[in-house]
């Protein structure tokens, strides 16, 4: 899929609305337009990779940048300690519907076991 044709490219270049909990030049964060949980917001690099699998090593600096900026957002969405879960869909048998990499963060009541 091209960047053009892309929802969250296209959020983040505010052709469509978001609802932005965060934003700097590397990644930004927004809520989940259909939430599953009372908290449910997604961490999304700016830059249009597809994949998990297509992060270069030399490039984790941003992912770990991600984790960092969910962290703090769970803190001021008021779910750092109540907990929280952090989830990445990778292709079709993970039901990833959307093709560009994302980090689901999912809290404010009891989820249900995954794992
Ligand atoms: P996936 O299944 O790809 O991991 O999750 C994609 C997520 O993006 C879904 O939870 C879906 O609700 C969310 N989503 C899809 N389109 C939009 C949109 O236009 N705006 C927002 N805020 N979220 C969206
Ligand atoms: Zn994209």
């Amino acid at each position: 899929m091209n960047p053009e044709d892309c929802v969250f490219c296209k959020i983040s270049k505010r052709e469509i609305p978001g609802e932005f909990l965060y934003r700097d030049e590397t990644c930004f964060a927004i809520r989940d337009i259909n939430p599953v949980s009372e908290i449910h917001f997604l961490l999304i690099p700016v830059s249009h990779t597809l994949y998990l699998s297509d992060i270069l090593e030399s490039d984790f600096d941003i992912f770990s940048h991600m984790y960092l900026v969910a962290r703090n957002l769970a803190t001021s969405e008021g779910i750092s300690d109540s907990g929280y879960r952090i989830v990445l869909n990778q292709k079709n048998d993970a039901g990833q519907e959307v093709p560009h990499l994302h980090l689901h963060v999912l809290g404010g009541n009891k989820l249900g076991s995954m794992v």
